[in-house]
């Protein structure tokens, strides 16, 4: 038997299930998700910040329009906020690193060593040339932004349906046929939110070969110095970003900010990608990282522009990319959530859709 709805979305993670919450409703969606859980590779790996300096134009305005749904979400949608001040620095052991990230985002400010240091102790002075501070960057909680959404999409009548890998696609009077394990599923509207596999999935469907390049980025959690609270220092990172560290839950997440092309997968953290990033690292701090207590890595989906892919293949009849959102896809989710619901369901965008376009690539 053939289960029927207006939309199918191929990918259980933050971008399926942000699509599936804006479009039920108004429509009957059905989530199909490969995993017998939703947010088991890249969304549930992140590391939950919000950055608006970060990433290319199109990135940076998707962050910016998601920013009112972070503070104010809907009725309903959590019962704790989604977002806590954190604030971010940049360091720059050379000097002349960090001058197109200001001209480039308003509101970052220059801040002398010293004063870098008063905000996160353990930085080295001496390895400091310049740094800027970025004081609206934010931990994003990510559980209650993805359980908001599937929250969200429930009551609008839609659901998740785990375990239920498409492996084939076919369109046949005017509906994409998905066939998986846990049954067959039709509908007019096909969302590709399939994350490292959405290259796969197009193929599958026969839509533009765009190239979603996954690339690992892994992290690994490390104690602070003993008797140190470090739970209100900032996000610091190398002006390069080759490595960066944040507080988390009385340790230090840090990570080697690698990005090494990879086939989709379940993917495990290198452990000489970690060691190398670790002493980078600990190059900048005054404390040794003698443990490690966990690693791990998942993967960040990029298009070959490194913009996210928004909108109607121009192939494929009925098929919408939601894909290459590389490491902003938590950050822009309300922003890209719904400007894909309102290309799918017809209603006027709320950000300029241009930069996103799959037509851009031809
Ligand atoms: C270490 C790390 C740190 C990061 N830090 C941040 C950060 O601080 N801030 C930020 O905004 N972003 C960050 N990111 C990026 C962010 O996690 C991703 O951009 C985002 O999670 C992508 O969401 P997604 O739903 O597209 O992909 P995914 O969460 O990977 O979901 C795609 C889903 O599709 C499913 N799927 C694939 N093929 C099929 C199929 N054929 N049938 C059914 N289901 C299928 C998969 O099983 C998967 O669950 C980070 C990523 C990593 C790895």
């Amino acid at each position: 038997m053939t289960e029927s709805a207006d939309i199918l979305v191929i990918g259980g993670g933050i971008a399926g299930l942000g699509v599936a919450a804006m479009l039920s409703g108004e429509a009957r969606v059905i989530v199909l998700e490969a995993e017998p859980m939703p947010c088991f590779h890249s969304s549930g790996r992140s590391a939950a910040v919000y950055i608006k300096s970060y990433g290319p134009p199109g990135v940076r305005a998707a962050t910016i329009a998601a920013e009112p749904f972070f503070l104010d979400p809907p009725e309903g949608f959590a019962d704790a906020p989604l977002v806590k001040p954190r604030g971010l620095l940049f360091l720059d052991p050379e000097g002349g690193g960090l001058d197109a990230l200001l001209a480039e985002t308003p509101g970052l400010v220059r801040v002398t060593p010293e004063e870098a240091a008063e905000r996160c102790p353990v930085l080295r002075t001496d390895r400091i040339v310049e740094a800027v501070w970025e004081e609206d960057a934010q931990d994003l909680d990510v559980d209650l932004i993805t359980g908001g959404f599937r929250r969200m999409m429930r009551a609008g009548g839609g659901h998740l349906v785990t375990s239920a890998r498409v492996e084939t696609l076919r369109r046949e009077g005017g509906l994409w046929i998905a066939e998986t394990k846990a049954g067959a599923f039709a509908a007019p509207v096909l969302v590709n939110a399939a994350g490292a596999w959405a290259s796969q999935v197009a193929a599958m469907a026969g839509a533009a070969p765009i190239r979603v390049q996954p690339k690992r980025r892994s992290a690994a959690v490390v104690p602070p110095p003993v008797g140190v609270d470090a739970k209100n220092w900032p996000l610091f990172t190398d002006a390069k970003e080759t490595w960066y560290a944040k507080p988390s839950a009385g340790k230090l997440i840090v990570s080697p900010a690698d990005a090494e092309p990879m086939e989709p997968c379940d993917a495990w953290p290198d452990d000489m990608v970690v060691a190398e990033g670790l002493h980078r690292f600990s190059e900048a701090v005054t404390f040794e990282v003698t443990r490690v207590e966990r690693t791990w890595a998942g993967l960040r989906s990029f298009a070959p522009d490194g913009e996210p892919i928004c909108g109607f293949d121009g192939r494929a009849e009925g098929f919408f990319w939601l894909a290459g959102q590389g490491g902003y896809g938590v950050q822009t989710a309300p922003a890209l959530s719904a400007l894909a619901a309102a290309l799918i369901s017809g209603a006027a965008p709320a950000i300029d859709p241009a930069p996103f376009a799959p037509a851009r690539f031809g």
